[in-house]
């Protein structure tokens, strides 16, 4: 069920804090270099790339490890181009047999990829369904640079809204509990700050609780994608970054308050999928879609 693979994944984001993977030479990641390492739980080739430090479970196949540079070069470049922006530092990807990394990371089948600070990604994706790893890849990808345009101060549903947003900018994005929540109610489920204590707990929230969040949050972003500039957007999060305050953020970049935010997102939700537009600012091109359960 839909709901109940939202939750799933839900935790994928927020639950990791502590993990158990430790590669032992995590200290020394200026090396450009390549190396062979065992960490607590698997044996990992490390390679320093311009922009990423890959590390992939030893024995994975070359196929896999060739299709995953092309869409770290891939992701970047769709990034810029769909949200404004991309991250500048390097990031950490961690890809492993799809068997470790349930172990390692205690994910279900549900769970298709995580960010803790680091991506991981197992390596069956790829395999299955290349849409399905590009789409995951640009979700956790999206966490990395959201979280470093704005130094770490984004409030969950901000993040969220953005990597939820990415993913719509490659398929249609389905939001329909949250449609027939506002279409029933004329208001949307949550204040921002209850969809952080949710995200907070989120594996103890209830199913359609998560989803909500996730659907509010989206209609958040995508409301903000279709009224303002992507460069605003982007805005956006440095000033989260400099401010440590939403409102603050959302008046220096948008000059609105969280009403308008709110009048934005409500726009975006009712009365069931809006996919985003091509041309920001124009209305009435919203298109009904079915989209099978994701991750
Ligand atoms: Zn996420």
């Amino acid at each position: 069920m839909m709901i109940d693979r939202r939750a799933i994944l839900a935790v994928s984001v927020w639950l990791w804090a502590i993990w158990l993977f430790s590669p032992a030479s995590a200290a020394d990641t200026d090396t450009p270099s390549e190396e062979t390492a065992q960490s607590a739980t698997f044996t990992y080739h490390r390679e320093v790339l311009a922009n990423y430090e890959l590390i992939s479970e030893e024995g994975i196949s070359d196929e896999h490890h060739d299709k995953m540079l092309r869409y770290l070069r891939w992701v970047e470049k769709y990034a810029e181009e769909h949200l404004g922006f991309a991250a500048t530092g390097k990031i950490t990807v961690i890809f492993t047999k799809e068997r470790t990394f349930r172990d390692y990371t205690g994910a279900n089948a549900h769970i298709n990829g995580l960010f803790d600070g680091r991506i991981h990604l197992p390596t069956f994706l790829p395999e299955e369904q290349e849409t399905l790893f590009k789409s995951v890849l640009l979700h956790e990808y999206t966490h990395a640079a959201a979280r470093e345009l704005s130094a770490g101060a984004c409030p969950k549903w901000v993040e969220e809204g953005f990597t939820e947003y990415a993913e719509s900018t490659l398929g249609p994005r389905e939001n329909p509990t949250l449609g027939r929540y506002v279409a029933a109610r004329g208001e949307l489920p949550y204040t921002w700050d209850a969809i952080d204590n949710i995200f907070d707990n989120i594996l103890t929230a209830e199913p359609v609780k998560v989803e909500l969040a996730y659907a509010q949050s989206y209609a958040a972003v995508a409301g903000l994608y279709a009224n303002y500039s992507k460069r605003q957007l982007r805005t956006f999060l440095e000033k989260i970054g400099r401010l440590h305050d939403v409102e603050k953020a959302l008046d220096g970049a948008f000059g609105i308050s969280y009403v308008g935010l709110t009048r934005l997102a409500l726009r975006h939700s009712a009365p069931a999928t809006i996919t985003p537009k091509k041309h920001p600012k124009k209305r009435g091109a919203a298109t009904l879609v079915s989209q099978p359960p994701k991750r």
